[in-house]
């Protein structure tokens, strides 16, 4: 359950973010290679935001996918699977970029 250090990070630039206004609902950008799940993502920041302006928020998930660029055959693409190989020539030297980012990209007050 890494979602608990990613939800506390996620807090505090929330709380910098919302300066004492209550929260409502965040919206959370996260690429694909934190493997973040949605529900335990959820689960998890309504656990750290107990007794702060974002008690109660709800938690939305955008996953970012991760870009994808084949060794064997050229290919380029982006996919949220970063276990797969390549789709086109299904050879797995394929080289990840990207899928690393965490964003906050809204917040919402009630
Ligand atoms: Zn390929």
């Amino acid at each position: 359950m890494h979602e608990f250090g990613l939800a506390e990070g996620v807090l505090a630039a929330v709380r910098r973010r919302a300066g004492g206004r209550p929260v409502r609902r965040v919206r959370l950008r996260a690429g694909v290679r934190h493997g973040v799940d949605a529900d335990s993502m959820a689960q998890a920041f309504r656990f750290v935001a107990a007794g702060t302006e974002a008690e109660g928020a709800g938690l939305d998930l955008v996953t970012l996918p991760v870009h994808l660029a084949c060794r064997s055959c050229g290919y380029t693409g982006d996919t949220v699977d970063v276990l797969s190989a390549c789709p086109q020539c299904h050879a797995d030297d394929v080289e990840l970029t990207g899928g690393d980012e965490l964003v906050l990209e809204s917040l919402e007050y009630r």
